[in-house]
């Protein structure tokens, strides 16, 4: 291993956010489609969903999305490819020759900025017309195919204008590694264009990273420093930038 490289960002809400609670029992206001909250209360981002939205963005952008026998989309798993190298892959029958490649990536649950969570508590600002805690409630109607009857349902949602922080933990096992990086940041582009959670289609869970900070800590060295400048996006994020990376990490 070479080290680590660790990405802090802020993910800031473009559009209302909805990242399902999976608990469908009473809720406050008659919401049936509450978010995920932490045992504050507070809504997040689980980890497991950005990178899970990371990865299968990646897949369909190069080309490796599996079907299983029933036509449903399967992450890829050949163990080869630069997808399984950054997301990992499991010992599969296709694959058991090799060893079980390590994930590169950890995706930690992304909590709101303390600032931002107060400004929601107290309705300051921009969240002034909140109506719950920290998320705001939206009326999405569908219609049953079978009976063409409308059903109205009530979303809860994380505002426009929350701010979570991010943070991404890529290991560096060796120097190809280091040139693979630059697809977790096309990753992060693709996340920017697409969306997070539920009802994407309609608008929602439009995200963007800004100020974006990179710490490197290297095997040789394991102390933590910053390596670069802020950047106020991914796009700021380029081959020369890269290749820098590649000398700071490999230096000896
Ligand atoms: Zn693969």
């Amino acid at each position: 291993m070479l080290g680590r490289l660790i990405i802090n960002a802020d993910l800031v809400v473009k559009t209302g956010l909805h990242i399902g609670g999976g608990n469908s029992s009473v809720e406050i206001g008659g919401i049936d489609n509450s978010v995920i909250k932490n045992h504050k209360g507070e809504p997040y981002i689980p980890g497991s969903s950005l990178k899970g939205k990371l990865r299968s963005l990646t897949e369909l952008a190069h080309n490796k999305i599996g079907k299983n026998e029933k036509g449903e989309n399967l992450p890829c798993n050949c163990g080869e490819c630069i997808i399984c190298k950054i997301y990992g892959a499991s010992a599969s029958e296709e694959n058991k020759t090799q060893d079980r490649l390590p994930t590169r990536i950890i995706v930690r649950d992304a909590f709101l900025k303390d600032s931002i969570a107060e400004d929601m508590r107290k309705k300051r600002g921009e969240f002034k017309e909140l109506e719950l805690a920290y998320t705001e409630s939206k009326w999405e109607n569908s219609i049953d195919r079978l009976t063409s009857k409308a059903n109205p349902r009530l979303f809860e949602r994380v505002p426009e204008g929350a701010i979570f922080e991010l943070e991404v933990i890529y290991t560096i096992y060796n120097e190809e590694d280091i040139g693979n990086f630059k697809y977790l940041i096309e990753g992060f582009k693709f996340v920017e264009d697409d969306y997070l959670g539920g009802n994407g289609t309609r608008g929602y869970g439009k995200v963007n990273l800004e100020n974006i900070k990179f710490f490197v800590k290297t095997i040789d060295d394991y102390t933590i420093k910053q390596f670069g400048d802020v950047k106020a996006s991914v796009n700021e994020i380029n081959d020369t930038w890269i290749s820098e990376l590649k000398k700071e990490m490999i230096h000896s």
